[in-house]
């Protein structure tokens, strides 16, 4: 009997390679760009492992969760590490990346995550990518969040190590993920005795053996059934338009940015400022005294399907996620969460406009 994902005939290295430039095609880079057989945390580490060492001064912006951990990784790699952490109602700027290059011109890593779903803010990598090019530093970014939701342009912006993941934006699988890489990072890594080597987390090892020997043969057996949802998700995407899979999220950000303003019942964006809310993702902050996880937990009590969640860790205490990407990023689903969220308020007693947020929501849909 035939199966939809098991007895699946091995993936070609013709197909993988096809795959890698659609990625490519869709981060509009030349650089070159692996596939890596993991969740996005394997390039995301293996990325920092192959390019920092002790002579390293790595400036690690932190706006969210993510950065702590890429901080982690560069001081276990012996670099010197520089946290620029800004709260996570807003964006870093590239005026502070300005001064942070002032006060340690010896920087030469940059670390900075573009969209943090988990908090809702995005960071303007453009403007950010002028100022690290001035100075010469890598530039490493995590645009796992924001790729499929915003703009993610490597070469545009000078990035030199772009790691993107399927699971957010694109609606794909979380088991596989890619970064771009430039020449100048093929060449910090090659220079760096410590970079993994012989390792899962090698990025050389795809370069020597995949890369440079024209992509004729696979290192290893590829994740096949991810791979084959990556093609997919990437089919879908080009069939769909980039652009207007882009523009589906921007207006699902900006109807439950304006639909939580007018439901009122003290729910607020967390991100105080529209331009730095992240169109993956929209944060809430709770009102005084309203637990963000028992708000949440009433809001999927009515239904378990909405793109609903409270914020990690601390967080949950005052922050709810709507997250509105891939197939959620549409009108129905921030319809869905603002009329669970006004619900889950007026059951607590709250004075909520149900009607005033669908219908604020509905005109700030472009
Ligand atoms: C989702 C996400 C990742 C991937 O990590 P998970 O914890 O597996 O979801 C990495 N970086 C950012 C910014 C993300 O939003």
């Amino acid at each position: 009997m035939t199966h939809p994902f098991l007895d699946l005939a091995p993936l070609s290295a013709a197909r993988f390679a096809s795959v890698e430039d659609r990625v490519a095609r869709l981060l509009d880079t030349r650089q070159d760009v692996v596939i890596t057989q993991g969740e996005a945390l394997l390039p995301l580490e293996g990325a920092i492992r192959g390019t920092a060492g002790p002579g390293t001064t790595a400036l690690n912006v932190i706006t969210g969760p993510y950065g702590q951990t890429f901080g982690d990784w560069l001081r276990d790699c012996g670099a010197t590490v520089i946290d620029l952490a800004v709260p996570f109602h807003t964006a870093v700027t590239a005026a502070q990346i300005r001064e942070a290059f002032a006060a340690h011109p010896e920087i030469g890593f940059v670390s900075l995550v573009h969209a943090e779903a988990a908090t809702g803010n995005t960071n303007p990598v453009a403007e950010i990518g002028e100022v690290v090019k001035e100075h010469g530093a890598l530039f490493y970014l995590d645009a796992v969040a924001s790729v499929g939701a915003e703009p993610v342009l490597p070469d545009a912006w000078g990035v030199d190590l772009c790691v993107i993941g399927a699971q957010k934006a694109m609606g794909g699988p979380a088991g596989v993920s890619a970064v771009s890489v430039s020449e100048r990072a093929w060449a910090v890594m090659a220079a760096n005795p410590g970079a993994p080597r012989r390792s899962y987390l090698s990025l050389l090892d795809w370069k020597q053996r995949w890369i440079d020997g024209g992509r004729t043969v696979l290192p290893h057996a590829p994740a096949q059934l991810e791979m084959l949802g990556l093609e997919a998700c990437v089919a879908r995407i080009e069939a769909e338009g980039l652009d207007t899979v882009m523009a589906r999220h921007a207006s699902a950000a900006a109807a439950t940015r304006a639909g939580a303003l007018a439901l009122g019942g003290g729910l607020t964006p967390y991100v105080r400022e529209a331009r730095d809310a992240a169109p993956v993702a929209t944060t809430l902050r709770t009102p005084p005294g309203v637990p963000a996880s028992e708000l949440v937990a009433r809001a999927l009590a009515a239904d378990p399907a909405l793109p609903l969640a409270a914020g990690g860790g601390a967080l949950a205490g005052e922050m709810i996620r709507v997250n509105h990407y891939g197939a959620e990023a549409t009108p129905g689903a921030v319809r869905g969460a603002l009329v669970a969220l006004g619900a889950a308020l007026a059951e607590r007693g709250a004075d909520v406009d149900v009607l005033g947020a669908l219908r604020a929501a509905e005109n700030s849909w472009k």
